[in-house]
């Protein structure tokens, strides 16, 4: 049975365990998400690579995962989605935007990511993701410390205070070496895109791929201020 806790509660529990776990291994810090909130924890997954969800599947079989389909993925995500679901011992969760492509166009224009990203990722991505975290109290992510200036201070677990959940980056000390050395030992499905120039892999209509001496987010918004979309600013 899993306690039920106030914001207050989570967010001290967040505090105290962003200090105590900054030098544990990623499988502790997610053994430790496992145990402290059982079915109310979660992984969320781009589907850039299965690192997170498979460290997660091993701290607590069965675990979700959750992948936020936008309607604008490439097909090498989904087909990376679909080989997750199929091979790791993980319960595959999708979410989807209340409105399809076809009818955010016929609302608000074709093309919205190129007129306005943010509200684009507002109406596909934040809210989504918002509305599919309220059954959990924390959630896992892949974020990085070395991805970029934006993320260098990323907690390993930390306060959301815009979701108000515990938010768990067990890989934040990772580098990209520690990554594929991972990946390389395990065995862990990587979409296919990564073998193909591209760092980071976000939607099709807003991912390039990077250029030598890039951050591996550089190809992601191109060309616009924008370099969150939302998730985890
Ligand atoms: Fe829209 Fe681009 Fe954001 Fe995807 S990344 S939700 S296509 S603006």
């Amino acid at each position: 049975m899993t306690a039920v806790r106030t914001g207050e509660e989570l967010r001290s529990l967040a505090e105290s365990a962003g200090r105590d776990l900054e030098e544990a291994s990623a499988l502790d810090i997610l053994t430790w998400a496992a145990d402290t909130f059982g079915p109310r924890f979660c992984v969320t997954s781009s589907m850039e690579d299965a690192v997170v969800a498979h460290l997660a599947s091993r701290a607590f079989p069965g675990v979700d995962v959750v992948f936020l389909d936008t309607g604008y993925h490439f097909p090498e995500t989904i087909g990376t989605r679909d080989a997750v679901g199929a091979v790791m011992d993980v319960n595959l969760i999708t979410l989807t935007p209340r409105r399809s492509v076809a009818e955010q166009d016929a609302e608000h224009g074709p093309r919205l990511h190129d007129r306005d990203p943010d509200l684009c990722c507002a109406l596909r991505k934040v809210k989504p993701l918002e509305e599919g975290l309220t059954a959990y109290d924390a959630w896992a992510t892949g974020l990085r410390r070395d991805e970029s200036p934006t993320r260098a201070g990323t907690p390993v677990v930390g306060w959301d205070e815009k979701r108000q959940k515990v938010k768990v980056s067990p890989i934040a000390r990772w580098t990209q070496a520690d990554v594929d050395a991972y990946v390389a030992e395990h065995g862990v499905l990587t979409n296919p895109l990564l073998m193909d120039g591209y760092a980071s892999v976000g939607c099709a209509p807003c991912t390039r791929r990077v250029l030598e001496g890039e951050d591996a987010r550089a190809g992601r918004w191109a060309g616009r201020a924008k370099t969150e979309c939302g998730l985890h600013g």
